[in-house]
């Protein structure tokens, strides 16, 4: 027990430590944090789904019809006629022959890499890939390269050299919105380089699924590549709104990943009205596709302010803007004060990001308004500029201090969509990854603490 709190305690010197923060009522463009309303800025809850009427009844009904839970593993009794119906529709949406549901995203890109990574085959890994597909790839038996951050020459060296002799067919896996920094794999490039060294890839559209591309369908829907990509996982956890996963490709992955992907094979199926809420959202997303239009224009409002604020914010913007700072620390005692001014901007600190990188993650919602956005932008640089960031002077305007008590109170009454108020309650990540390749015994490549260049992410 002493030793964990030593840990504890080291963490908290390093700037480490973390807590859960409570949020009440459901989840919104405001919510009430600890007990305070506050503009959210951190959340996956892109289109504003999670707490739509037409989706809460959806997993009500479903409940009330299935019941909550499906009681066993796909394998076993727990698939219902309910995650076939997803399953199909997802397929649909995505372009491909067939889908199939996991657990969550963590657990689809787990149990994809898993699956296809066997000790015959090499897999390349963005360095700045989620943890869940560094995971995968420590749990898959094919050693691993990363490759630099959407670096396409790095990529194709490593396929030419590194690739053993005698190999089975390389594994490409990358995210195509990176969760961090809000870029976009160069999916055409990595497709290209697939079909010249036979490869099979993973893309992981966690945050491209009804965010970008035609109708909120993804970044491999925007570049075409449905029938290029081999895997594409996607989470209905975020601009969904509900819970859960799903890979997606053709029907003969989809039968090889039953019988090989351990965390589908080994783990309950997924809840009937988690499912049928998520159903619920692809039809209102495939009904109402201008959403998505407005969590573009959103993010382009407040990618504009910041920008005009003085930040130095990357030239492509997402709907995930990240705001670098760079010393854990000041990070963290940025996101406190900004949360003395009701703006909730989460840092983020190592080991989800580089050393040296921490940052504020700011995301955006469909149910943002334009005005909100502005305002939001404003206290973010005076914060910033109160702790010392180089952020320029920003726009010419009347000072902010005294505004506080407007900006509480417009955003503290703003009702939510059940008519409540809810009482109740930059820049591009330098490659300065931390971990290194390194060759173990003949054909094992593993992450090993060290070089800035060839990072895996943990
Ligand atoms: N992939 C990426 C890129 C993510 O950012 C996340 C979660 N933040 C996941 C996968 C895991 O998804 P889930 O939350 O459904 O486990």
């Amino acid at each position: 027990m002493d030793e964990l709190s030593t840990r504890l305690d080291e963490l908290r010197d390093l700037g480490l430590y973390r807590r859960l923060r409570l949020v009440s009522g459901p989840q919104g463009p405001r919510v009430v944090l600890d007990g305070t309303p506050v503009l959210l800025l951190c959340s996956n809850n892109y289109l504003g789904l999670s707490d739509h009427p037409r989706i809460r009844e959806a997993a009500a009904d479903a409940a009330m019809r299935w019941g909550v839970g499906a009681g066993a593993s796909r394998l076993v009794s727990g698939s219902m006629t309910i995650h076939g119906r997803l399953e199909e529709r997802l397929a649909r949406f995505k372009g491909t022959e067939g889908a199939l549901l996991f657990g969550s995203g963590y657990l689809a890109n787990f149990g994809v890499i898993q699956a296809l990574g066997d000790r015959s085959s090499m897999i390349f890994s963005d360095e700045l890939n989620h943890a869940s597909i560094v995971e995968g790839c420590r749990a898959a038996k094919a050693p691993v390269f990363v490759y630099r951050h959407n670096d396409l020459e790095h990529l194709a060296w490593g396929l030419r050299e590194k690739t053993p002799r005698n190999a089975g067919r390389p594994l490409i896996v990358t995210d195509s919105v990176f969760s961090m920094d809000g870029d976009i794999a160069p999916l055409e490039g990595i497709a290209d380089l697939a079909q010249r060294f036979d490869a099979r890839t993973i893309v992981d559209e966690a945050h491209a699924t009804g965010c970008i591309g035609p109708n909120g369908r993804g970044a491999v829907a925007a570049a075409g590549l449905e029938q290029e990509i081999d895997a594409i996982v996607g989470t209905l956890g975020k601009a969904l709104g509900a819970y859960g996963a799903f890979v997606a490709g053709s029907n003969e992955l989809m039968r090889y990943l039953v019988n090989a992907a351990r965390p589908l094979i080994f783990s309950t199926a997924p809840a009937p009205p988690i499912v049928a809420g998520a159903l619920a959202a692809l039809e209102l997303l495939e009904q109402s596709p201008e959403r998505v239009e407005r969590l573009q224009a959103n993010a382009r409002t407040l990618h504009g302010a910041l920008q005009a604020e003085g930040f130095a914010m990357p030239d492509d913007p997402s709907h995930i803007l990240p705001i670098m700072v760079g010393d854990a620390t000041t990070t963290m005692n940025v996101t406190e004060s900004l949360l003395e001014r009701r703006v909730f901007a989460q840092g983020i600190r190592p080991p989800t990001v580089p050393e040296g990188t921490s940052r504020l993650r700011v995301t955006v919602s469909a149910s943002h308004t334009p005005q909100e956005l502005r305002k939001a932008a404003q206290a973010i640089a005076e914060v910033a500029r109160a702790h010392g960031l180089d952020v320029g002077e920003g726009p010419k305007r009347p000072s902010m201090t005294n505004a506080r008590e407007d900006d509480l109170g417009e955003w503290s009454a703003a009702p939510s969509r059940n008519g409540a108020a809810q009482p109740e309650a930059g820049r591009k990540a330098s490659s300065s990854a931390f971990f290194d390749v390194e060759q173990i015994d003949p054909g094992m490549v593993r992450a090993r603490r060290t070089s800035p260049q060839f990072g895996l992410r943990g």
